[in-house]
């Protein structure tokens, strides 16, 4: 299967509108080697012709047209993109639906929480379906669900949501609640070679639930939004932790790269990187830790076969 990372930033992007943080002011001026990055959002697919979206951010008009294999190719009117997964019900991960309203039809695979809180607790999918009609496909947890082409033929990808037992509540919900079925991973498995990649944008601790999903895995595209948990009050922006926000920072004895360094992972590649984070700084010692223990940092048009 073949995977292209279409945005790499976390929420905001990077640089980040009205933020002027060290990264942020080096990535518009210049001053320190880094690259500007989209909204996080990844694109699979079994045979390089049918692709699906797992999330949609709000910059995908310009991924789509930055990205060759997901542009029109046959037909007045035409789309490579066969579904949208999504991983959990944010913001930055699903305003993107908005923007495919010009479809005739958009299939959308997402657990039944993530359904309703997009149609009850926001109104996205209810205002998407008065453009568009709007399939949703329904991933129960722990159930391999075939990712179907448009014209019903299976896509040769086998998709399983699995919770990642987050804490985080999306800010919009009236009665914050935490569920299972919130912020999820997805293990994608290439029913033709079956390898499997797991894809986990947002990630709050690698409890049992988690590194149970990653035994077999291939490559992994992991939660890299911030380096330390205080990263940003230690710059004055606000007072959550990372954690708070359901991610697990990379940095740090209890940090995400000390655990993942010992897993047998062929790749490991950190995405939704916040623009805090030190890592997009390509000479910081924050960077070079990460890729002194071959993990990579995602950047916009990565491409892997996997
Ligand atoms: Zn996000
Ligand atoms: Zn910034």
């Amino acid at each position: 299967m073949w995977m292209r990372v279409l945005g790499s930033a976390a929420g905001g992007g990077f640089p980040q509108w009205n933020c002027n943080c060290p990264n942020c002011r080096a990535v518009r001026d210049g001053s320190l080697p880094c690259s500007p990055r989209t909204q996080s959002s990844i694109a699979v697919s079994a045979d390089y012709r049918h692709w699906f979206l797992f999330n949609a951010s709000p910059d995908i008009r310009s991924q789509i047209n930055a990205a060759p294999p997901l542009c029109p190719e046959g037909g007045v009117r035409h789309t490579p993109i066969q579904g949208i997964v999504l991983s959990d019900a944010e913001m930055d991960h699903t305003l993107g639906l908005l923007s495919l309203r010009e479809t005739r039809s958009q299939h959308i695979y997402a657990t039944g929480w993530v359904h309703h809180a997009l149609t009850h607790l926001n109104p996205l999918l209810r205002t998407l379906s008065t453009y568009c009609s709007v399939e949703w496909c329904p991933m129960r947890l722990h159930v391999p669900t075939a990712l179907r082409n448009m014209d019903g033929e299976d896509s040769g990808l086998l998709c399983q949501a699995f919770t990642t037992l987050s804490s985080k509540v999306v800010a919009y919900a009236a009665e914050p609640t935490v569920h299972p079925e919130s912020v999820v991973g997805y293990r994608i498995t290439d029913k033709r070679t079956s390898r499997t990649l797991v894809y986990m944008p947002a990630v709050q601790e690698l409890n049992e639930s988690v590194l149970g999903q990653l035994d077999d895995c291939t490559c992994l595209l992991i939660d890299g939004t911030c380096w330390s948990d205080d990263e940003l009050a230690s710059l004055g922006i606000a007072q959550k932790t990372a954690r708070s926000m359901g991610h697990l920072p990379i940095g740090g004895k209890d940090g995400s790269l000390e655990q993942l360094v010992v897993l047998p992972i062929e790749r490991i590649i950190y995405i939704h990187i916040n623009n805090t984070n030190p890592i997009l700084i390509e000479n910081s010692l924050q960077r070079h830790a990460v890729e002194e223990r071959s993990l990579a940092v995602a950047f916009d048009g990565m491409e892997l076969e996997i």
